[in-house]
Formats: structure tokens, C-alpha cells, sequence
């Protein structure tokens, strides 16, 4: 593009498009020049949006670069728009996840959590913490965030645990959180109570194990069957359905618990079905969700026979002290030697495992803390159904109220050691449970200093369900709280809906009187090119450092949201990364090209012309246009539509048209056509890079920065704004005809071989616009080699050995024929229809290969078909044209 122009003008922007040469560097700048961090300013409307905070277990992932480069096009646009723009950012402690990784890091080292101590333990992972925060800030900030890194947070900082402390000890008084002995999923690896959201349910293949249980004082029997043996120890009633007849007689009667020899009753329960198994259900309240339902109804005890590790309890002889699946093999055995064990069918049944570690749950009675949902549930359900928030897309709306509905009381303690510990104390002389905002030194009842903490601590999600208000301040009255809250948009995946945005929601109306956000914003998980979920056992994941130092922070932004739709999976292909940074490059040396030639001098003298060409007229209009579409989809939230908009105006209007167009305009002696092109060029040029900026910040700033405009950086200059003065929809029209006609005959003398030095007259019948044709004379003559351009009125008027090129709205006639040599074009088009030939045959003889057919990808296959196809038609056209010519 540039090197056949005057280089006169001095060019600061550097000659080749090397990201890695500016990214960090205006990075660092940003920051010390405070553009991230917004002021509480009563003038300016304020836009928030917190920043899902990482946990500190890793590092960022291709789904966080996403789901940041979301946020930040919406900040950057509302910056430039003239928002009081915050983007708080921030890590969470992540409590489980956490204090696996720490424990695993210290067993390598040949140490013990237990041995080590709670304090030692807790020291050990400040220290991973400082560690990964610092890691995942560095990371942020090559990504590109403008986020506002003075005020970061940490859900265990000491406000945000404040905060926590205040919303346990709110909750507490409320009677909105209660101790109590409830079943709960237990982690017999990571030895702590796991919430049902934890959950994966996973089909296994099992057994059914029949086992005959005496009755007491006769020969009868009763039948049962279980998939978990090992919980016999545990029985304490065995339970038919009072409709059964084939049992009417045994309800009251009393077993005798094989193994274990304890006597235990025969109960009637609607909750038994006839149909399953034998009919007979043994009941094991303490490790079964419905048994121990079964067990209330009925009164029955609960026997805990598991320890916390999974192995059998104390008292039950040989099999004390094992795990339970080799508790199970035993037990087994042991009723098989008795004549008690009936037959072992296969069986596959649903297993809930612990997400994290894949362990499967144990159901276990426990003393555990609640939180009470009913009344928290209700209004956070009615602001969603009034829009007070509003799910984008609305579709998931439905995930939310699906769990809403059917929302159980909140388990929120954890038998864990990193994390807000329970802010209750017990006195071990009285009894009395003590919860309050300041640490008690006594017994606030009896006076007695001998008093403890509880040991566990939260589970996770309660300190980050008061993420939106926690980290401006509160429960402190501040300026940021007052301003930024609510805030105005959240933007994450949809698989923490239930986890973390539900919560959020009920603490936000809970504790604030308000919803925590207007809009939530989800995206889709980002996979890998064939479909499948990235993971470290598939080891497909894509480490977005790597990309960035590869193509540049822009390259990757820019592929992973342009043409992407809120909410649905998108597909890493790095071919998409490399495609995005030749469009980088491409804008890149079109700003040069336009810096090379362009006179500031004359520029500023013809200011105020209006002397446009049509050329001038369209594309101020055409982005217009663009200004209008982009500024309404980041409006509603279509950024992928937004961002591909404005790659197709600078792509193809600007730099392959525009430009192109222009250039003549270079060479003329005309001051004034100069200078109107220079203002056009520029004031497109500059526009295109501020729609450009929220996706691909960088390019954008580097550029913005040599062009001079007099603000101080793109970051925030003012977003364009649409003006009805500049649109033409006459003119587009007209241009678009006119371009569809250069097109044509472009392509025309591509087929027919004839050099762009070789010119020849235009013979054009307009349809209609003919003004359009008569105005774009100019651009005809430049751009599709004519040497004169003539509108006829009839084809007649045409000379007869004219080729003819149907565009719309015109029959365009060339007579070009004497400029290629017949014989020699000839020659060359049977070469090439022997070329095509061989081509097809392959491609035919491949498709006819059964074994390539059946074994071949799908995707594979069809690339050969297309081939088929598009040798076939090029074929054909080439018989075509050697028929013409002859
Ligand atoms: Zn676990
Ligand atoms: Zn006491």
C-alpha cells in the first residue's frame, strides 16, 4: 500500500505492527496516569461492575480472559462515553479448593497438615496467597483490563471479613442461622461437609445386594436389597410400604441385624415402593437423606458408624478401623459364610462425587450451621421476576428460578481450616453459644473465661455472595458505596448462576435494600476446536499468556468475542487469534499510510470545506452508520456483533475502498480536494480506532497517539456520537452500486487474464443510478482500468466483440478481447482445463474410496465434496470461456 506515495510526511508510529513493543509500556502508563481509577463525582453518572474475582488456586484461563475482555469493552465504552467508570477487581480466597492445593504442596514435602498446627498451616497458605494474587494481577493487566487496581480486593481482607462477621452475626439475630443436626453430603478425602451445589452426579456401575434379616423368635426371613451394604451397621428399622400386602404381617415385628445382632423394628412408610427391589427397605437414618426423614417419622435412632475419614467407627469388631469399601468386602463375605447373603445383581445407579477431589459422598449426620432460605429466597425470586435484574440473555433466567425454587437451607460451615472462621463461641461451663461482632473474653451468661471458638470455618461462597457491596466498603458508610451501589452490570459464566449470582442477589436485597446489579451478563465457557471442554486430563487447555506473547493482547481479545452471541459456548481455533492480528496489522498499515501522506497544514486550512466527493459523502455516512449500530449493540449487550461491525467498516469500507478511492486525490493539484480527503481520512481514521479501542486497546491507543489529536489518550477521549447532518442514504446507495460495478469487471479481467496496465473503455447501461455512474466516472478509471467510461442508453450502442460484465443495476461492456491474445488464452485455458481435470479425478477417486468415506471426520469428508463441487463448476466456465473465444 505505501511506498508509491510521498513520503515526505515524518512517521513516528513504528514501521511494522509489533504489539510486544508497545502493550506493556502503555500499560504501565495507563496506570500511572490514574485513567482506571474514577472519582466519586456527583456531575457524572456513575458504571460499575465488579470484577468476578479469581480464586487464588492458579492461574487465569482462556474462560477469564473471555470474561474480562466483556467487562472491559463494556468499561472502556462507558468510560469514553463520560461514566464515572469503576472496575473493581479482586481474588477470592476460595476456601476448599485452597487448602487442598496447600496440603498437597506440603505433603510433597514430606509434612502433615495435622502435625503442623492450624497457625503454621494458615502461615503457609498467606504466603501461597500473596504468591498467587500477585501472579493473577500480572496476568490481568497483560490481558489488558482497565480496572482499577488501588482499590482491589480480597475476600479476606480485613473489611471484607468485616463484613462477613457482620452478615453472620445479622443473620444470627434474625434467627435466620441455626446449628443443627442435619444429613449432610460429606467428604470422607477432604473430611468436611460439601454443599449439594458441589455435587456431580456421575452413573456408576454397582451392585444390588440381596441379604436375608431374621426375624426375631421364628424361621421367617425378610428380604432386602442395598447398594451400600456397609451401612447395616447403621440400621435401625426396616421399612415396607402399609399397602403391601406380601408384609401386612411383619409390621411391629422385630429383626434381628444380622453382623451386628441389635434388635430393630418393622415399620410401615408410604415411602417405600412396592415396585422396587423386594419391597423391603432397610433404614439407615444416619447415612441416607430419605432414611433419616423415614427416622423422624418414626422416632428412630440415628447410629453414626462412619468416622470422618470414611472408615468403619469403634464398636463394630473386625471391621472398625477400615475403609468403607473394604468394610464392605468383608461384610459381604461374612454374610455369604452365615447363609444371609441372597444373590449380588449388577446394577448401575446414580453416584453423587465430590466436584474437586471425585471422591463419592458419604451422607452423614453431622452438627453443622444453617442458613434459613425461605425468607431470604423470596424477595431475591421478585426481582428477577420484576427485571429489577435482568439475565442476559434472558433464557437463563430459568437456570436461577430452577434452583430458586427448590432452594434447601444453606450449609455454610466447612470443616476446614482456611477460610472466615465461625464467629461463635461455646462455654464449656454453662453451655451458652456466644456470637458477636467483637471476639468475647468471657462467657457472656456466667462469666466463665473457659470458653472456645467454633473450629470451622464458612463455606466459600459467603463471603463472595457480598462481593457487589463488601468490596466499596460496607458495613461502613462510604462515598464509593453510596455512589457505585448497585452496580450496573455483572458479567459471568453461566455455571456459577446458582453458586455465586443467586447468592449475591438475596445478600444484596438482604443486607442493602437493593439488588446487587441491574444487569447480569452471561457467557458461555470457552472450548477447545473440536467441541470438547478444555481440562488438564485432556491437557487441551490454551494458556492465554502464551497466545498474547505469541499474537498480542488485541489478537486474542478480539478472536475470543467478535461474532459471538451472550451465553452461547464458543470454539478456540488459533487460527481465528492469527486472523485477528492480520486485521491488527492491516489497521496498522492503513494508519501509516494515512500519517505518510497526510499535509497537517492543508488539513487545517480546508477545516471547514464541504467540498465533498461522493467518495467523502459515503463513507462519512457509512460510519455514521457504524457509530449508530456499534453504540446500540454494546448497548444491548451484543458485543460480538458490535466489534464484528466495526472490522467490517475499517476492513473492507475503509481500508479497501476508502483508501483506494482517495488516493487519486494524492496526485491532484487540487489544494482544497486535498485538503477535504486529508479531514475525511482522518476524521474516519480517528472514529474507527474509538470504536475499535474497548476490544483491541492497544493498537488502538498506539496509533491514537501519533495521530495527534489533542487528547491526551484514546482511553478517554469521547466515544463518537451519532449526527444526522452526515447520513446519505442516496449516496450509499449510489457508492454501493458503483463498487458492485468495479467489483464485476475486476473480477471479469481477472478471468480473462488482462493486466491492470492494459486499459480499455467502458461501455456502461445503466438500469438504474445512472448519476451514481456518471459520478463515479473517476473512481472507474482508477480502480477498474478504464480509459474512458461511456453511458449508453442501449445495448446496441456497445461494440460488438465487447464482453459483458451484469452487475446491479448495469450491463457493463468491455471490449478487451484485443487486448489478451486469443491463441495464446486459448492455450492457457486448456492447460488449465487439463489441470481441473486431474483435479476432479482425484477428488473422485478419494470420495469413491469407501474406507476414506466410513473413517474419515465428517468435517473432512465435506471438504472434499466442496472441492468436487468448485472444481466442477471452474470446469465448466472454463469450457465456457474457451468456447467464447473460439
Ligand atoms: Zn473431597
Ligand atoms: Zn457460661
Amino acid at each position: 500500500m505505501e511506498g508509491d506515495m510521498d513520503m515526505n510526511q515524518e512517521v513516528k508510529l513504528a514501521k511494522n505492527y509489533d504489539p510486544k513493543e508497545f502493550e506493556d509500556r502503555l500499560y504501565k502508563w495507563w496506570e500511572e496516569e490514574g485513567f482506571f481509577t474514577p472519582k466519586v463525582d456527583k456531575d457524572k453518572k456513575p458504571y460499575s461492575i465488579m470484577m468476578p474475582p479469581p480464586n487464588i488456586t492458579g492461574q487465569l484461563h482462556l474462560g477469564h480472559a473471555l470474561d474480562n475482555t466483556l467487562q472491559d469493552i463494556l468499561i472502556r465504552t462507558k468510560r469514553m462515553q463520560g461514566y464515572s467508570t469503576l472496575w473493581l477487581p479482586g481474588e477470592d480466597h476460595a476456601s476448599i479448593a485452597t487448602e487442598v492445593r496447600v496440603e498437597k504442596a506440603i505433603i510433597e514435602e514430606g509434612l502433615d497438615k495435622k502435625e503442623m498446627g492450624r497457625e503454621a498451616f494458615l502461615e503457609r497458605v498467606w504466603q501461597w496467597t500473596d504468591q498467587y494474587r500477585n501472579r493473577i494481577r500480572t496476568q490481568l493487566k497483560k490481558v489488558g483490563v482497565s480496572a482499577d487496581f488501588t482499590r482491589e480486593a480480597f475476600t479476606m481482607d480485613e473489611n471484607l471479613s468485616k463484613a462477613v462477621r457482620k452478615v453472620f452475626v445479622k443473620l444470627y439475630e434474625e434467627g435466620l442461622i441455626y446449628q443443627g443436626n442435619r444429613i449432610t453430603n460429606w467428604c470422607p478425602n477432604c473430611m468436611t461437609a460439601i454443599s449439594d451445589a458441589e455435587i456431580e452426579h456421575e452413573e456408576h456401575e454397582g451392585h444390588f445386594w440381596h441379604i436375608k434379616y431374621p426375624v426375631k423368635d421364628s424361621d421367617v426371613t425378610l428380604e432386602i436389597a442395598t447398594t451400600r451394604p456397609e451401612t447395616l451397621l447403621g440400621d435401625t428399622a426396616v421399612a415396607v410400604n402399609p399397602a403391601d400386602e406380601r408384609y401386612g404381617h411383619l409390621v411391629g415385628k422385630t429383626l434381628i441385624l444380622p453382623l451386628v445382632g441389635r434388635e430393630i423394628p418393622i415399620v410401615a412408610d408410604d415411602y417405600v415402593d412396592l415396585e422396587f427391589g423386594t419391597g423391603a427397605v432397610k433404614i439407615t437414618p444416619a447415612h441416607d437423606p430419605n432414611d433419616f426423614q423415614v427416622g423422624k417419622r418414626h422416632n428412630l435412632p440415628e447410629i453414626i458408624v462412619m468416622n470422618e475419614d470414611g472408615t468403619i467407627a469403634e464398636g463394630y469388631g473386625r471391621y472398625s478401623g477400615m475403609d468403607r469399601y473394604e468394610a464392605r468386602k468383608a461384610m459381604v463375605a461374612d454374610l455369604e459364610e452365615q447363609g444371609l447373603l441372597v444373590k449380588v445383581k449388577d446394577h448401575s445407579h446414580n453416584v453423587g462425587t465430590h466436584d474437586r477431589c471425585k471422591t463419592v459422598i458419604e451422607p452423614m449426620i453431622s452438627k453443622q450451621w444453617y442458613v434459613k432460605m425461605d425468607t431470604l429466597a423470596e424477595p431475591a425470586r421478585k426481582a428477577v421476576r420484576e427485571k429489577q435484574t435482568k439475565f442476559v440473555p434472558e433464557r437463563f433466567e430459568k437456570t436461577y428460578f430452577n434452583w430458586m425454587d427448590n432452594i434447601q437451607d444453606w450449609c455454610i460451615s466447612r470443616q476446614l481450616w482456611w477460610g472466615h472462621r465461625i464467629p461463635v463461641w461455646y462455654c464449656k461451663d454453662c453451655d451458652e453459644i456466644i456470637v458477636s461482632m467483637e471476639d468475647p473474653t468471657h462467657c457472656s451468661k456466667c462469666n466463665s473465661e473457659n470458653i472456645e471458638q467454633d473450629k470451622d470455618v464458612l463455606d466459600t461462597w459467603f463471603s463472595s455472595a457480598l462481593w457487589p457491596f463488601s468490596t466499596l466498603g460496607w458495613p461502613d458508610k462510604t462515598e464509593d458505596l453510596d455512589y457505585f451501589y448497585p452496580t450496573s452490570t455483572l458479567v459471568t459464566g453461566y455455571d456459577i448462576i446458582f453458586f455465586w449470582v443467586a447468592r449475591m442477589i438475596f445478600s444484596g436485597i438482604h443486607n442493602m435494600g437493593d439488588v446487587p446489579f441491574d444487569n447480569v451478563l452471561i457467557h458461555g465457557i470457552v472450548r477447545a476446536s473440536d467441541g470438547r471442554k478444555m481440562s488438564k486430563s485432556l491437557d487441551n487447555g490454551v494458556d492465554p499468556l502464551e497466545v498474547i506473547e505469541k499474537y498480542g493482547a488485541d489478537a486474542l481479545r478480539f478472536s475470543l468475542t467478535t461474532g459471538n452471541a451472550p451465553g452461547n459456548d464458543i470454539r478456540y481455533y488459533e487460527e481465528r487469534v492469527e486472523s485477528a492480528r492480520n486485521f491488527a496489522n492491516k489497521i496498522w498499515n492503513a494508519s501509516r499510510f494515512v500519517m505518510m501522506n497526510l499535509d497537517k497544514e492543508i488539513m487545517n486550512k480546508y477545516k471547514d470545506s464541504k467540498n465533498y466527493t461522493i467518495a467523502d459523502k459515503w463513507i462519512l455516512s457509512r460510519m455514521n452508520d457504524v457509530v449508530k449500530e456499534v453504540t446500540e449493540n454494546i448497548e444491548k449487550f451484543e458485543l460480538g456483533i458490535a466489534t464484528q461491525k466495526v472490522y467490517e467498516f475499517m476492513w473492507n469500507e475503509f481500508c479497501d475502498w476508502y483508501i483506494e478511492l482517495v488516493k487519486p486525490v494524492f496526485f491532484s493539484d487540487d489544494e482544497e480536494a486535498k485538503g477535504v480527503a486529508y479531514n475525511v481520512l482522518y476524521t474516519v481514521l480517528t472514529t474507527g480506532l474509538k470504536l475499535l479501542h474497548p476490544v483491541m486497546p492497544y493498537i488502538t491507543e498506539e496509533i491514537f497517539l501519533n495521530l495527534e489529536t489533542g487528547d491526551k489518550s484514546i482511553t478517554i477521549s469521547s466515544w463518537p456520537e451519532f449526527c444526522e447532518e452526515l447520513k446519505n442514504e442516496q449516496v450509499e446507495k449510489e457508492m454501493a452500486l458503483v463498487i458492485e460495478a468495479i467489483k464485476s469487471i475486476r473480477n471479469v479481467r481477472a478471468e480473462m487474464n488482462v493486466p491492470n496496465s492494459r486499459k480499455a473503455k467502458l461501455f456502461i447501461l445503466a438500469t438504474e443510478g445512472a448519476e451514481a455512474f456518471e459520478g463515479g466516472k473517476i473512481y472507474f478509471e482508477k480502480l477498474a482500468s478504464a480509459s474512458e467510461v461511456i453511458l449508453i442508453n442501449a445495448k446496441e450502442e456497445a461494440p460488438e466483440n465487447a464482453v459483458a460484465a451484469v452487475t446491479k443495476g448495469a450491463e457493463i461492456f468491455m471490449p478487451i478481447l484485443d487486448l489478451v491474445d486469443v491463441e495464446k488464452e486459448i492455450e492457457r485455458l486448456n492447460k488449465e482445463k487439463e489441470k481441473l481435470a486431474k483435479e476432479i479425478e482425484r477428488v473422485e477417486k478419494k470420495l469413491s474410496n469407501e474406507r476414506f468415506v466410513s473413517k474419515a471426520p465428517e468435517a473432512v469428508v465435506n471438504e472434499e465434496k466442496e472441492k468436487e463441487k468448485k472444481y466442477r463448476e471452474m470446469y465448466a466456465s472454463v469450457i465456457e470461456r474457451i468456447e467464447s473465444l473460439q
